[in-house]
């Protein structure tokens, strides 16, 4: 089984597109299985728990302050874990590590799908000049891992306003050690995609080349060789708010809104896909 996107998307459709609401509806192709996206301009209606966008910012903020390397993720999974608990998620520890999965049931029976963040830090000395700037000398948060953890907690967060209306079951993981090198596979060996089973997986990295807002879908993910599933860019770059650094550069930094906007972005990927 191997999703359409790990060949079509990488080599034929490299298309940027604007963040707004997405549609999911599922295609096979000579018996690979797969996903068409529909990005619109639209909003997605999940944009409206703004009453939440302040709860991301700060813990964006707190997660960027405290970064912790690859596999020594201690403070940030014990928050991660602290934040699904009181949305009354079940939460599983020690994942290949210092890995948290979160595993959220909705009020329906329906398909499972797998939503992923990384969470590690880098080493290098930070030199924005924020209120959250990295405490630890030395590290920083400087390949937006931060980012992708704290919008993950997003969506769960949006998911959790909409638990009634929600038929199946959507799985979190937080890996540690995205910089390393046995990335995710050590946890398809521990058995992610197991228990219940995952019919498919979602999951993006920050691109400080791409505008903020914007997407830019590829397939890459080792998720993507065992379910169908999407990679996916999210533009940060906005010369307005001076994020305009490279990822693994000393003062890259994010424009905060895409906290929100992304994940009210994964909660809708979530949404379609169980329903579709
Ligand atoms: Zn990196
Ligand atoms: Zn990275």
């Amino acid at each position: 089984m191997q999703a359409i996107y790990t060949k079509s998307v990488k080599c034929c459709w490299r298309k940027q597109t604007a963040i707004s609401t997405v549609n999911i509806y599922p295609r096979s192709h000579n018996g690979i299985r797969g996903f068409v996206f529909f990005f619109s301009q639209q909003l997605s209606p999940l944009q409206e728990f703004n009453n939440l966008k302040t709860n991301f910012v700060q813990i964006g903020r707190t997660i960027h302050a405290h970064p912790e390397l690859g596999y020594e993720e201690y403070e940030t999974s014990d928050l991660i874990a602290k934040t699904l608990t009181k949305l009354r998620i079940e939460v599983k520890r020690n994942i290949g590590g210092t890995g948290v999965l979160g595993i959220f049931r909705g009020s329906k029976l329906g398909k499972t799908a797998l939503l992923r963040s990384d969470m590690d830090r880098l080493q290098m000395i930070e030199l924005n000049d924020v209120p959250y700037k990295s405490i630890r000398e030395g590290f920083m948060h400087g390949c937006g891992h931060d980012t992708h953890a704290t919008r993950l907690l997003g969506a769960t967060m949006i998911l959790s306003e909409i638990k009634d209306d929600l038929q199946g079951i959507i799985k979190f993981i937080f890996h540690p050690a995205e910089e390393g090198l046995l990335r995710v596979v050590k946890y398809i060996e521990a058995g992610i995609l197991e228990t219940p089973p995952v019919d498919a997986a979602f999951e993006a990295h920050l691109w400080s080349s791409i505008d903020s807002a914007r997407v830019d879908i590829r397939g890459l993910a080792y998720y993507l060789e065992k379910v169908p599933g999407a990679f996916f860019f999210v533009g940060t770059r906005n010369e307005e708010k001076g994020s305009t650094n490279k990822l693994h550069n000393v003062r890259f930094n994010i424009d905060e809104d895409i906290l929100h906007t992304t994940s009210a972005l994964f909660a809708e990927l979530a949404v379609q896909y169980l329903n579709s």
